[in-house]
């Protein structure tokens, strides 16, 4: 009980209709203490967001005839609608604490009467707590699956992204592409201007890459100067022409040394395609093939895998 009057009382009113709003007002509404216990047994059921989400509108939107639900953490890059937007709506910004949690809002076809805000706002207490356990373990997800230097996914979210992408190009016939690359001369780099510059140009590596791919595409850090691309629904024709355009922009990305001496950096690139028949661990190989060939080939070039021969693009 003691939580759910804090949890209240961290919801800060916004709707757009209502005259005022008191916390103390929300007390005993009439929703039955059954229901709202029995909803707040519901939501401990997942640790997941949009779970989360689905369950308390679920339970909600007939109980106060709501037409959707958005949910909004700008910062944390979460958006969930459920259901179809109505013309009245309110909306609350939803903290405990100091912790934001985001913003709701709920729309339907009828204005909101004080009694029903009210019934709301005392059915949103059941939602932050849970809600924040969802945020935080999506959070710590996230934190295990990212790489702490360049903020891209990790071996990790590599094996599972490569697991899901594999899956749906075998399924629905996708074209998947896989590039490998590897930042040339790396070590020289680390011996004339020390470790944490290496740093600096692995994190403008990883930001050029990021930039240069389509949102679509998967970046990870493979390893200490090695990233890896999954280019979903991605055409040979396609992934070369953004492996050439990775290449290019890593060569002109113009960094700096504390003297203002330029440090030259470039890559190679070795790119694959997903073939009827082959394994997820097939293409890393094939794509870690062809980035040996670009090695041998001078640096600084992007090398296609094509069965037991590879294609050279750029020198
Ligand atoms: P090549 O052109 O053949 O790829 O040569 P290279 O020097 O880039 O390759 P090599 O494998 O010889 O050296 C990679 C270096 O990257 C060695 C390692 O100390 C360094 N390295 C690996 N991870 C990190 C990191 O996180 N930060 C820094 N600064 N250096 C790293
Ligand atoms: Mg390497
Ligand atoms: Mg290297």
């Amino acid at each position: 009980m003691a939580s759910i009057v804090s949890t209240r009382s961290s919801l800060q009113k916004r709707d757009n209709q209502a005259e005022s709003y008191s916390i103390a007002n929300t007390a005993q509404q009439e929703l039955g203490t059954n229901a709202k216990h029995e909803l707040a047994a519901l939501l401990q059921t997942t640790i997941e967001i949009e779970p989360l989400f689905e369950l308390f509108f679920g339970q909600v939107k007939s109980l106060l005839k709501l037409g959707s639900c958005h949910f909004v953490n700008q910062v944390k890059d979460i958006k969930l609608k459920l259901g179809t937007v109505s013309a009245h709506n309110c909306d609350y910004s939803l903290n405990i604490q100091q912790q934001y949690l985001g913003n709701i809002s709920f729309t339907r076809k009828h204005r909101f009467s004080e009694a029903e805000l009210a019934q709301l706002e005392n059915l949103l207490s059941t939602l932050v707590y849970p809600l924040r356990n969802t945020i935080n373990y999506r959070d710590a997800l996230n934190q295990a699956l990212r790489d702490p230097l360049t903020g891209l996914g990790n071996r990790v979210a590599l094996d599972n992204s490569l697991e899901h992408q594999w899956q749906m190009a075998q399924r629905y016939e996708q074209d998947l592409g896989v590039l490998m690359i590897d930042i040339d001369f790396f070590k020289k780099i680390n011996d004339t201007y020390g470790h944490d510059i290496g740093d600096d140009v692995i994190k403008h590596v990883a930001e050029c890459i990021k930039v240069t791919t389509r949102q679509t595409d998967m970046v990870f850090r493979y390893g200490g100067e090695e990233f890896l691309v999954l280019l979903n629904k991605t055409t040979t024709l396609g992934s070369s022409i953004i492996a050439e355009r990775i290449r290019e922009n890593i060569e002109n990305l113009n960094l700096v040394d504390a003297k203002g001496q330029l440090i030259k950096v470039t890559a190679s690139l070795g790119g694959t395609h997903l073939k009827a028949g082959s394994s997820k661990s097939k293409l890393v190989q094939e794509a870690d093939k062809a980035l040996y060939l670009a090695k041998e080939q001078g640096r600084n070039c992007v090398t296609f895998y094509q069965a037991e021969t590879v294609t050279t693009q750029t020198v």
